[in-house]
């Protein structure tokens, strides 16, 4: 993880304090083993600061997420994960029909970003992605 006096730079250029709850709740994501929902979050926050609400977690997660320091993941039907920003570099093949993530590494998608260069000249960023369709069990 960065250094905790890092993410208090970054928030502070921005107007921003690294407050105790933000602490916990970057703390929350960097230690969870896979990617975690606002939910959970949320649920380890409330229990060590129960004045917080669901709104303030939200909101601290759209900071974080445009201060690069942490990745958002979209699994659909409403299924939302984070990551840390170290950990982000990699991609999830969803299948739409049992629900099973495969895990793909970041490289998979080089040949399709030096043709969106080649092609369009644009330099997409490509570290985190979720692509739908139907894994091989299901095809079957
Ligand atoms: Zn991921
Ligand atoms: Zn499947």
């Amino acid at each position: 993880m960065k250094s905790q006096r890092d993410i208090a730079q970054r928030l502070s250029e921005r107007g921003y304090r690294l407050t105790p709850q933000r602490i916990m709740i970057l703390s929350a994501i960097e230690n969870s083993s896979n990617h975690i929902s606002a939910e959970e979050i949320y649920a380890q926050v409330v229990a060590k600061y129960p004045k917080v609400n669901i709104s303030t977690v939200y909101r601290t997660l759209e900071l974080l997420k445009q201060l690069g320091l942490i990745y958002e993941i979209n699994f659909g039907e409403g299924r939302i994960g984070y990551h840390p920003e170290g950990r982000g570099h990699h991609h999830h093949l969803i299948c739409r029909k049992c629900g099973t993530v495969i895990d793909v590494s970041e490289s998979v998608l080089f040949p399709i970003q030096a043709i969106l260069l080649q092609a369009l000249n644009f330099n997409a960023e490509l570290k985190h992605l979720a692509i739908f369709g139907i894994c091989e069990n299901c095809q079957q």
